[in-house]
């Protein structure tokens, strides 16, 4: 039997959900809950439908794994924990200074119901972390650079938004191509935030609107821009539409470091990736670890996990036979 799956909250992230459960066929899209009207979402699933947030209890044995496609910012801290005390639960939980405090709270709701609840899956945290544990792991004494980019930038772009006289914002961030470079020598260098990034930014002005006025909010506002090189560009809400209406993004981990006795040979660690679409790719991740906790909730194990507690055979819809001998 394939296993059921329940979306809650149907924007980006819930979108691309639904589409990787399409291409997962061990999987089935039973339901997708929603804190707006069901009546005004149109799905893509045949035969699933969509529901009321609070009437998700009510399928609580037609649902093995609850997937959670809320922000970080207002809605995972308190629905996760909320649906962990009645059903497996996945999320994406992206806010890293409080992911301990978010692992608390899911670990005792997971442990109280004997549900699973595996947190902050995604690339970042996700594959990201996971690359850097392991980069940490076999390069002891080494440095570790993450870079994010090409890529859109939610909050960077609302950051934007909200200055007076803009109407429409798409910020990117981009990684310096020459430090880059530096770190991929193996020279371990010291890098400043301007050093290693500029953000590039979008922007529809208002009518009227005075230009040099925002471009000066943009590139001094304080832990958003300040600290960066940053060019404004400004466009018309057409070409914005045109040119910006995707959701890319990506990045390299990057770890540096020697070893042999007198530390005489260097060696250099790099996972990348280049992301046509963020969520959908975000999606894809979480629903591979779905399959993980269905299983670990089968083997009657509970309470919260993140991806470094996950051995990645549980990933695979395939066998430890298949895997041994086609991937190892
Ligand atoms: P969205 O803003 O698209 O959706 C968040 C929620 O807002 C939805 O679940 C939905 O809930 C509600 N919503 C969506 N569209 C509308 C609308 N038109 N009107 C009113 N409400 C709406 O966020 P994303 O899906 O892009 O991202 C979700 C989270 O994923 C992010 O906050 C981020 O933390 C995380 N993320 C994590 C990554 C990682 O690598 N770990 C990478 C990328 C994202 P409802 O249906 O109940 O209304």
């Amino acid at each position: 039997m394939a296993i059921r799956v329940g979306i809650l909250g149907y924007g980006n992230l819930g979108k691309g959900v639904e589409c990787a459960v399409k291409h997962n066929p061990d999987m089935e899209l039973k339901a997708v809950f929603t804190r707006r009207n069901p009546d005004s979402l149109s799905i893509l699933t045949e035969g699933a439908k969509v529901f009321r947030a609070e009437e998700a209890l009510s399928m609580k044995d037609e649902i093995d794994v609850m997937i959670l496609c809320g922000g970080s910012a207002t809605d995972l801290p308190a629905q996760t924990p909320e649906m962990a005390a009645h059903f497996n639960v996945i999320d994406s939980f992206d806010t890293h200074a409080n992911i301990p405090r978010h692992f608390e709270a899911v670990d005792k709701a997971a442990k109280e119901s004997g549900h699973v609840g595996i947190i902050s899956v995604g690339w970042d945290p996700g594959m990201f972390s996971l690359n850097r544990l392991y980069a940490n792991a076999i390069l002891p004494g080494g440095s570790d650079y993450t870079f994010w980019g090409k890529g859109v930038s939610q909050g960077h772009s609302d950051a934007i938004r909200r200055i007076k006289g803009v109407k429409d914002a798409r910020q990117y961030t981009i990684p310096v191509e020459a430090a880059l470079t530096a770190v991929r020598s193996g020279k371990a260098p010291e890098l400043t935030t301007r050093d290693k990034h500029t953000r590039e930014c979008f922007v529809v002005a208002e009518e009227g609107a005075d230009l040099k006025a925002i471009e000066e909010a943009i590139v001094t506002m304080p832990n958003y821009f300040a600290d960066y090189d940053t060019t404004v560009h400004f466009i018309s809400q057409e070409e914005l539409m045109r040119d910006h209406a995707g959701i890319p993004h990506g990045g390299f981990v990057i770890r540096t470091g020697s070893t042999g006795w007198n530390d005489e040979n260097g060696h250099v660690i790099e996972y990348s990736l280049k992301l046509d679409s963020n969520p959908e790719f975000t999606a894809s991740v979480i629903v591979a670890y779905a399959r993980a906790a269905y299983r670990l909730s089968r083997e009657g194990q509970s309470g919260c996990r993140t991806v470094f507690d996950i051995a990645p055979a549980y990933l695979s819809p395939a066998d430890g036979a298949e895997l041994r001998k086609h991937l190892l």
